[in-house]
């Protein structure tokens, strides 16, 4: 029997994480975990938690390590009958990166890859702002907002990536072309 395939979707905002996660659900049966969705499910319900991240989201700040990691430690428990996850928005600090190992392997479980999203920072720029227009989401509204969010992928999520390709499961993905283009790219990597 194959392992269960646990794979860490990765790139700056903007470079197609949640577009390619559908694919790969539907392909892979496996459960989508993104901790924006998340939050942002906290924030609808206007629970505690939620009411707290929801300014640290809006000013495109990260919410506590473990807050994210008490939410993905409930998400793993009620699917424990999954064929495996697509991590989406997590890890994006060293911390939950270890964390999410930990959490795995009290589950005899593992990352299988990383697959990161390349993308240039305009191009993530010029993506966020179309979405920002249509999909109700205020971060995505406010450029100087988008860009502090990239700037903040790169000190402090950007070096998620070195803590995977230590491990050897790192693989860089062109995330510019066409939808169809890209996800033949992911295909090819998973194997
Ligand atoms: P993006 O399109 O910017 O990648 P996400 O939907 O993944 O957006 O996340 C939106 C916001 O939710 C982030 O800017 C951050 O405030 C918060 N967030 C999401 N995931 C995490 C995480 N793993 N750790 C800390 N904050 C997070």
């Amino acid at each position: 029997m194959r392992k269960k395939l646990n794979i860490v979707l990765f790139g700056p905002p903007g470079a197609g994480k949640g577009t390619q996660s559908e694919f790969m659900i539907k392909r892979y049966k496996l459960v989508h975990l993104s901790t924006g969705d998340l939050l942002r499910a906290e924030k609808d319900a206007e629970t505690p938690l939620g009411l707290q991240a929801q300014e640290l989201m809006s000013n495109g700040l990260l919410v506590a390590d473990d807050i994210v990691i008490g939410m993905i430690r409930n998400a793993l428990h009620a699917h424990n009958k999954a064929k495996g996850f697509i991590f989406d928005g997590f890890p994006r600090t060293q911390a939950q990166a270890e964390a999410l190992d930990e959490l795995l392997s009290a589950l005899g479980e593992e990352i299988s890859m990383m697959l990161a999203l390349e993308v240039p920072e305009e191009e993530s720029v010029a993506r966020l702002l179309k979405r920002g227009a249509t999909s109700g989401r205020s971060d995505d509204k406010d450029e100087t907002v988008i860009r502090k969010r990239i700037r903040i992928y790169e000190e402090e999520t950007a070096p998620v990536k070195r803590y995977y390709q230590d491990k050897g499961k790192y693989t860089g993905i062109d995330g510019l072309g066409s939808i169809e283009d890209i996800t033949a790219r992911l295909a090819k990597a998973i194997g």
